[in-house]
């Protein structure tokens, strides 16, 4: 198309997409139960007569789809140059984590939990990726992709195993015997069959205490077989290994599920313990929370304390571990 119609092509492109999408969302029965299908659209769009090989408009468009894909709002998806090289930064991103254990490129920075005295009662570990490249990524941004390429179970077990050689130097110290660690594992991880076994063998070939070892998994897991989860969870308490609930009242788990899964700690999120300093509906929302943890004879511990009045807050509803910025920054060593 010339460049002037663009626009009008892209318009056709995009309700022609909408039409198919609106087909494909129809119901299907299927021996007697209904079906719905999800689909996603790539799109590229070219000039004619152009350059560009056939077999290239069809990468434009497979890359398109994926972007699609990997939005959680757009089903139809555009692609452009932009586009193009976020999908080869990703590319190389997932390449160099597949080396990152290898090449020695990660650290743990640990960050102080305290009780309500400001004692340190423990650490959560948060792994650091020191690539000469890509120094100043985010876990945020690095663990999607190592999730998506498996590369996070070498990186979940480097956590874990320096995790726990940490728990054995702090044991040898009388003052920190109880001080305890918590490792957060991906629901990736979590789901292969294997994982209770890892740990254990972990634990085993270092030496640590599982009592002071604490796993933080997601809400997110939850959406998955829930008779699987509870299995797995419960054979990591036989092992003494205790597990908290990380990012808690973000995610999807239903209150019915809760109670069903055996749990140590609630972890709240840190938007919760933000939404404090704001209406009074934040507040009585994350005072819910800490009663319905405690309820369930969990401990409850907030994330993200940054003042000295979110910490006095949180106490006067009954929150009794803290973590943030307040108490101590995240550092490496
Ligand atoms: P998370 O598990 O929710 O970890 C807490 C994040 O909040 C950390 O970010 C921490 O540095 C940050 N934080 C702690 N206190 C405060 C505070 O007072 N204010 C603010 N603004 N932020 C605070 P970080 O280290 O960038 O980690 C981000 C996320 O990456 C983690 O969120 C976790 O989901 C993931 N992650 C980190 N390490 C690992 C790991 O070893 N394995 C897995 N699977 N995920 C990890
Ligand atoms: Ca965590
Ligand atoms: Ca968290």
């Amino acid at each position: 198309c010339s460049t002037s119609s663009l626009g009008a092509v892209a318009a056709e492109a995009e309700l022609m997409a909408t039409q198919i999408l609106q087909k494909l969302k129809a119901p299907l029965i299927l021996e007697g139960r209904s079906h719905q299908l999800t689909a996603c659209i790539g799109i590229t769009l070219f000039h004619w007569p152009g350059t560009l090989s056939g077999d290239e408009l069809l990468r434009q468009a497979d890359i398109a789809l994926k972007m699609a894909k990997r939005s959680n709002t757009n089903a139809i998806s555009f692609f452009d140059s932009q586009m193009e090289s976020l999908v080869k930064k990703r590319l190389e991103i997932s390449q160099a984590l597949n080396h990152a254990v290898e090449n020695e490129e990660l650290a743990l920075a640990l960050q102080p939990q305290v009780d309500q005295n400001q004692r340190i009662i423990g650490f959560e570990a948060l792994l650091r990726w020191q690539h000469p490249k890509f120094k100043s990524l985010s876990p945020n941004d690095f663990i999607p992709i190592a999730e998506a390429n498996d590369s996070i179970i070498a990186l979940g077990d480097w956590v874990l195993e320096k995790s726990c050689q940490k728990l054995v130097k702090l044991a040898a110290q009388h003052s920190s015997r109880n001080v305890k660690i918590s490792v957060n594992v991906s629901a990736v991880q979590f789901r292969r069959g294997d994982f209770v076994a890892r740990v254990k063998n972990i634990l085993q070939s270092t030496g640590a205490n599982p009592q002071n070892l604490c796993l933080e998994l997601t809400e997110s897991l939850i959406a998955d077989d829930i008779n699987f989860i509870i299995e797995q969870m419960a054979s990591l308490r036989e092992l003494g290994v205790s597990i908290s609930l990380d990012d808690f009242g973000t995610g999807y788990a239903s209150l019915a599920y809760l109670t069903r899964l055996p749990l140590d700690e609630l972890k709240i999120d840190r938007a919760f313990v933000r939404d404090l300093d704001g209406s009074s509906k934040g507040a009585l929302l994350t005072e819910t929370i800490i009663s319905l943890g405690r309820s369930m004879n969990l401990t409850v511990i907030a994330e993200g304390v940054e003042t000295e009045q979110q910490f006095k807050r949180l106490q006067k509803m009954g929150c009794q571990h803290f973590q943030g910025y307040l108490f101590g920054k995240p550092a490496i060593g």
